[in-house]
C-alpha cells in the first residue's frame, strides 16, 4: 500500500494514507485498526515550506472520535498486556525491518510536509529507526529483580508491568524520530497508545502506523489522532490515560505537564533549548568550524539540539572570518532539491519570528556578520526560507540570546576564561545540550564536570544519546522524572509489583497471630 501511494501516482498525498473527493488529500485518524475519515467540521491545512501551497488537510478530531480511540486503546489493552513479551518482541523487529525497506519513501513524507532535505529527513527516521530497534531488547529490559531467603523460607521478587493507555504528544521538527521515541518503546513493554502527531505534519506518522500494522499489531494498540489544544486537553483529562510523554516548546510542554501530573498521570515533558557551544583557541580549528556551521544551520536549525549559540574564548575568536565565509557557503534550497543544505523554515510566521529577533539583535547592539534575510531561491519564491545568519559581539540581556530563535542564526558570545564560559551557561535557563570543542583532556574533563546541562559533547556538536543511555535534557528543557528510551524509557512505561512470599519446607503451622511490623 506504501508503495502504491509512492510510487509517483499522487506525489501530493504522499503521508497520507487516504484519498478524498476533494483536490486536498485529508488525513485519517487511526482507528481501531482502520484509517478512517474524520466526521470533524474543523480542518486546518498542510502546508509544503517550500512553496507555502496547500498539500493536504488533517482535522480537529471530533470528541466522540477522541472517546472511541481511547475505548479501542482500552480494550485492546486486556489482550496486549497478557501478549506474551516473545511475541510483541516478534512485532517489533519486522517494524525495524519494514521502516528500513520504506526510509526513503517516510523521508519524501518528511520533506515535503516539514521541508527538511531528504538526507536530513533520512537521518530522521534513522534515529528513531535506532529505538524501535533497541525496543527490541524488551527481554533483557523487562527483567524484574529476586532476592531470595529474605528471611527463613522467604523470598522477595519484581515484575516490570505495563502501565495501560499512553499516549504521545509531538511536536514539528521530527516527523519520524519523535513519535518512535514514544509509541514503540511504550507498546513493546506492553502499554497500548494514543497517538497525537504534530498538525502541521501527520503525514509521516501515518506512514508509521501503517507499516506497524503490516508488522502485525492488533487493532487497537496504536491509535491516531489528530488536533491541537482540544485533543491535548483530552489526552491530560481523560482517566484511562495513564501516562503522557510530550515534546515540543516549554508553553505547551509545562501546561501539559501540570494539566497531566494534576490528574494523577506520569508526565514526561522534553522542552525548548538554547544550546552552547565552548570554542576554545586549542580546538581543531577545521573541524570545529565544520561541526559549528553544520550544528547552527542543519534542519534551518530547527532542532532542539541545534548548536545556535557559540562561545568563542581568547583568541579563538580570531576564526569568525572563516566561519561566516563556510556557512555563506551552505546552499539553501527546497529539500527534495539536489546540493541542498538548509531547507525552509516549517511556516511564514516562523520565519516572520526569527527575521523579527535578528532585527531585535542588530537593534540591540549585536553585529550582523552574515545575514540571511531576504534570500531568493529560484523557483521557490514562495518559501519560507532564511539563509545562514551570524550575529556576534551578542551578551546575555540580549532578546536574540534569551528566546529559543528556533532558525538557521548562530549568535556569538565572547568569553576570556573557560570559567566565564561555564558560568554563563549554567545561568542560561536551558539544559539540553552543549558542546566543548578542545584538545585538551583537562579542559574537557573541567567542562564536562561544571557545566549544568544535561548532555555534552566533547567535539561533537550535536551530543543526542543512542537509544541504550537516554534522552536527558535538564533543568529549563525538561519536566519530569524519568526521560525518554533507553533505560529510563523503560521504567517511565512500566511499574513495579513487587511478591514476598513464603514456602515453608517444614511444619508450617503459625501458633499464634503476629500484631508487631514483620521485620
Ligand atoms: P509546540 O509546542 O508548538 O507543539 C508541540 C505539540 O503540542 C503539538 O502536537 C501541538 O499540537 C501541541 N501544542 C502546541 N501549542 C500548544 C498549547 N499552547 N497547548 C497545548 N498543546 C499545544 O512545538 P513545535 O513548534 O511543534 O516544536 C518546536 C519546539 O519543540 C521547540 O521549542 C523545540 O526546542 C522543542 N523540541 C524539543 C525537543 C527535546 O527533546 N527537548 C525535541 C524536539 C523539539
Amino acid at each position: 500500500v506504501l508503495r502504491s501511494l509512492i510510487n509517483n501516482k499522487a506525489p501530493l498525498q504522499l503521508g497520507r494514507m487516504c484519498y478524498s473527493s476533494s483536490s486536498v488529500p485529508t488525513t485519517k485518524l487511526f482507528i481501531d485498526g482502520k484509517f478512517v475519515e474524520s466526521s470533524s467540521s474543523e480542518w486546518l491545512d498542510i502546508h509544503n515550506p517550500a512553496t507555502n501551497q496547500v498539500v493536504g488537510r488533517v482535522p480537529k478530531a471530533t470528541q466522540d472520535e477522541m472517546l472511541a480511540a481511547v475505548d479501542s486503546c482500552s480494550r485492546a489493552y486486556r489482550s496486549w498486556s497478557e501478549t506474551s513479551i516473545l511475541s510483541r518482541q516478534q512485532i517489533f523487529l519486522r517494524y525495524q525491518q519494514l521502516i528500513k525497506e520504506n526510509i526513503k519513501e517516510l523521508a519524501k513524507a518528511i520533506t515535503l510536509e516539514q521541508g527538511k532535505t531528504l538526507a536530513d529527513a533520512e537521518g530522521d527516521v534513522f534515529r528513531g529507526l535506532q529505538v524501535v530497534e533497541h525496543a527490541c531488547s524488551v527481554t533483557s529490559l523487562m527483567l524484574g529483580e529476586t532476592l531470595p531467603s529474605i528471611t527463613k523460607d522467604m523470598d522477595t521478587y519484581t515484575y516490570r508491568l505495563p502501565l495501560g493507555v499512553c499516549a504521545g504528544i509531538a511536536p514539528f521538527n521530527f516527523p519520524a524520530m519523535i513519535p518512535l521515541w514514544m509509541f514503540p518503546i511504550g507498546m513493546v513493554c506492553g502499554n497500548t497508545y494514543l497517538m497525537k502527531p504534530s498538525e502541521r505534519v501527520p503525514g509521516c506518522t501515518m506512514l508509521l502506523a501503517k507499516l506497524l500494522q503490516d508488522a502485525g499489531a492488533p487493532d487497537g494498540t496504536l491509535n491516531i489522532i489528530h488536533g491541537q489544544h482540544a485533543a491535548v486537553n483530552f489526552i491530560c483529562d481523560h482517566p484511562a490515560i495513564k501516562a503522557i510523554s510530550f515534546v515540543g516548546s516549554n508553553q505547551a510542554g509545562e501546561y501539559i505537564y501540570e494539566r497531566g501530573s494534576r490528574n494523577g498521570k506520569r508526565v514526561q515533558s522534553n522542552m525548548g533549548a538554547k544550546n552552547h557551544g565552548v570554542v576554545m583557541p586549542d580546538a581543531n580549528k577545521e573541524n570545529t568550524i565544520n561541526q559549528l556551521v553544520g550544528a547552527a544551520f542543519g534542519a534551518a536549525g530547527q532542532r532542539c539540539m541545534a548548536l545556535s549559540t557559540a562561545i568563542f574564548v581568547g583568541e579563538s575568536r580570531d576564526w569568525l572570518p572563516e566561519l561566516v565565509e563556510r556557512s555563506r557557503s551552505l546552499r539553501v534550497n527546497a529539500g527534495d532539491q539536489p546540493g541542498a543544505d538548509v531547507g525552509p523554515l516549517i511556516s511564514p510566521e516562523a520565519k516572520a519570528r526569527v527575521e523579527y529577533l535578528i532585527q531585535k539583535g542588530v537593534d540591540e547592539g549585536a553585529k550582523l556578520l552574515l545575514d540571511g534575510r531576504n534570500v531568493r531561491v529560484k523557483g521557490y519564491e514562495n518559501g519560507n526560507f532564511v539563509g545562514p545568519t551570524i550575529l556576534s559581539n551578542v551578551t546575555a540581556d540580549m532578546t536574540c540570546y534569551k528566546e529559543e530563535i528556533f532558525g538557521p542564526v548562530l549568535i556569538i558570545l565572547e568569553a576570556d576564561t573557560l570559567d566565564e564560559a561555564i558560568s554563563l551557561i549554567n545561568r542560561n535557563p536551558y539544559g539540553n545540550g552543549t558542546a566543548i570543542f578542545t584538545t585538551n583532556g583537562a579542559t574537557a574533563r573541567k567542562y564536562t564536570h561544571e557545566v549544568d546541562v544535561g548532555q555534552i559533547g566533547v567535539n561533537v556538536p550535536i551530543p543526542v544519546p543512542l537509544p541504550m543511555f537516554s534522552f536527558t535534557g535538564s533543568r529549563g528543557s525538561f519536566r519530569g522524572d524519568t526521560n525518554f528510551y533507553g533505560k529510563q524509557g523503560i521504567q517511565f512505561f512500566t511499574q513495579i509489583k513487587t511478591v514476598t512470599s513464603q514456602w515453608k519446607a517444614e511444619d508450617a503451622t503459625v501458633t499464634s497471630p503476629a500484631v508487631t511490623m514483620p521485620t
